[in-house]
């Protein structure tokens, strides 16, 4: 039987590109900077690494929040705060909730049959109130989010804690789905449950996590999930 649904949040139902991209440039104008495209790209590459480095444990969260513009400035060769940038940033990305292709569609052909979980790397102010703007707290039980443990995925320490809080949780009940093969694929690979990778873009497994099952469109979810609710052992 499959029971337990955990869902990511970012580039998996919620269009985080989309939201980042109208967050930087947002931020760069508040701070009598250029909104260009060249700008709002260079950021996302510095904000991807930083990220990267969260996962590998090399920087902290809180560094992680500041540092990202520290770097960006210098590239720009300007001086502005990164704090200030940060509290721009923040307000506006807690308000940028863009769903995935048929994300909704598809949360709802589920949730009366699964119960669905969201897991995300990211702050619990920010993910909560896209989650709210979306419409979509309505299809989980709960919402895990990493802030809140201290702890990101894909480290063993964010599942426990999640696993810890699901009445009668069973591994053997329960797949993972996301878009990144280092923090959700991985992650479920760690933590001893089934994957589902969703790959819209047809990207190449190389990282050598091991991914169960893959999906380019949400909506082949609810096929799949029933075909594997009965090959999953009772
Ligand atoms: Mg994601």
């Amino acid at each position: 039987m499959l029971k337990t649904v955990f869902f990511d949040l970012d580039d998996t139902l919620l269009d985080f590109k989309k939201a980042e991209d109208n967050a930087i440039r947002e931020t760069l104008r508040a701070l009598s900077l250029d909104p260009s495209d060249e700008n709002a790209a260079r950021y996302s590459r510095i904000n991807g690494a930083h990220w990267k480095m969260l996962e590998r444990g090399e920087i902290t969260r809180k560094e992680l929040l500041t540092h990202r513009f520290e770097v960006l400035f210098d590239e720009l060769h300007v001086m502005r705060s990164p704090e200030a940038a940060q509290k721009v940033y923040e307000t506006a990305l807690s308000e940028g909730a863009f769903a995935m292709p048929n994300a909704i569609e598809t949360l709802t052909a589920l949730y009366r049959h699964y119960d669905l979980y969201l897991v995300t790397n990211g702050a619990d102010k920010i993910q909560s109130r896209r989650v709210q703007i979306a419409d979509m707290g309505k299809f989980f039980k709960n919402i895990f989010v990493s802030e809140r443990f201290g702890v990101n995925k894909p480290h063993i320490e964010f599942f426990e804690k999640c696993f810890e809080r699901i009445p009668d949780f069973k591994k053997e009940e329960a797949v993972i789905i996301g878009d990144s093969l280092s923090s959700d694929i991985k992650g479920g690979n760690i933590a001893g449950i089934r994957t589902i990778w969703y790959n819209p873009l047809h990207k190449t497994n190389d990282i050598g996590v091991i991914v169960h099952h893959e999906i380019a469109d949400l909506r082949e979810l609810p096929t799949l999930l029933s075909s594997l609710s009965e090959n999953f052992q009772d």
